[in-house]
């Protein structure tokens, strides 16, 4: 049985106060990465041959769940599910529901982002426990480029789950890797497919993260770059439009849908910084681009109780930095962060 959810009547529920960080910013989101592990070998993200961790360092579900809990007690008001690939973690399901049953009891949302290709098959019960929207990571619509990009994938069974999402009523928003001589001509058509479909487009640049047995420089594009572009054909008007996350978001005039832009490289967002990421291990990163971290793993197998953990959370978010300052050394090609992308979940 899961523990750490206590039922308290809806009617009763007051949400808690949120914490804020040394530099007053509310942390209220929490991301989640509940496995290393994926189906998928994206090689901006992981390198093709990858050791992935042994299960006893990988938090249980309960244990998953139980750090969530105290997450919400303390002003958590978001969580989306991450990994690795989430969907590929079995029984995770379990997790959705039980955080699912806290929407509405200071949860706000609980989302996910996933790569798509196991959608089809949990879409449904995604929806029913009370998931609403989805972010599918597609950075080509094409059949070839995609299984080279993804080294392995299939991507009929990605746009089957996109599908499936959207036929469960779930609202798709699609990430895209820009990637310089790769997709970077494709990006008008990604957009007209997913204003087509009604799905909101982020393009992501990409950041410095692990090794991945590849060339980052040669691959990095500016989204500005790729923003003045699309203004040739699109009507893009800036929105105050926001999710909670760090992307910029445009309306785009032809489809009716948006466009955003999550842009670490060339756009410090760092100033409107909520959140903090969990690793499937419990180590608790404050910032995606800093190495300091704290070990929830510990203080959970340690024994804690509810207001052991309360206070850990307390503590860490009272080391969560200014910012992150990601580079790419030109000279090494090194990774400014050591850890993979698929560590914290993006
Ligand atoms: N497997 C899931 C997926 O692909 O959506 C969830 C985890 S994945 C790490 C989350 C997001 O991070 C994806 O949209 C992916 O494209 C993005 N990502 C991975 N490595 C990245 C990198 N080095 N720079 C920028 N984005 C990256
Ligand atoms: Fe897997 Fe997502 Fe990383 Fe691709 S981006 S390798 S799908 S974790």
């Amino acid at each position: 049985m899961l523990q750490g959810m206590n039922a308290v009547p809806p009617s009763q529920y007051q949400p808690a106060e949120a914490l804020r960080d040394p530099f007053g910013r509310a942390i209220t989101y929490l991301r989640v990465s509940v496995t290393d592990r994926c189906d998928l070998r994206c090689s901006y993200c992981m390198a093709e041959e990858m050791t992935f961790l042994p299960k006893r360092e990988v938090l249980s579900l309960e244990e998953l769940e139980r750090l969530c809990a105290a997450f919400v007690r303390q002003g958590t008001r978001k969580i989306r599910i991450t990994g690795g690939e989430p969907l590929v973690r079995r029984d995770v399901m379990r997790l959705f529901e039980r955080l699912g049953s806290r929407i509405g009891e200071g949860l706000d949302e609980l989302t996910l982002t996933t790569n798509g290709t196991q959608l089809a098959k949990y879409a449904s019960a995604l929806a029913a426990a009370g998931v609403r929207r989805v972010n599918v990571s597609l950075d080509t619509l094409r059949p070839a480029l995609f299984t080279e990009i993804t080294r392995r994938g299939r991507i009929e069974q990605v746009l089957e789950g996109i599908e499936a999402a959207s036929g469960a009523g779930l609202a798709v928003k699609i990430n895209a890797v820009a990637l310089r001589g790769i997709n970077e001509e494709e990006i008008d058509d990604l957009l007209a497919w997913c204003g087509e479909r009604g799905h909101d487009l982020c393009l992501i640049e990409t950041m410095p993260m692990g090794e991945t047995g590849g060339d980052r420089n040669e691959h990095y594009l500016p989204l500005s770059i790729v923003r003045a572009r699309l203004r040739r054909r699109w009507t893009l008007s800036e929105t105050g439009y926001r999710t909670g996350g760090p992307a910029r978001y445009c309306d785009v005039a032809e489809t009716g849908t948006r466009i955003g832009f999550i842009t670490p490289m060339t756009h410090n967002f760092c100033e409107s910084c909520n959140r903090v990421r969990l690793t499937c291990t419990g180590t608790l990163y404050m910032c995606l681009g800093q190495e300091d971290s704290a070990d929830f793993r510990a203080v959970l197998r340690a024994g804690a109780d509810d207001a052991a953990l309360e206070a850990a959370i307390r503590a860490a978010i009272a080391r969560k930095p200014k910012g992150h300052d990601f580079v790419i050394d030109r000279r090494t090609n090194a990774p400014s962060v050591s850890r993979h992308m698929s560590v914290t979940g993006g």
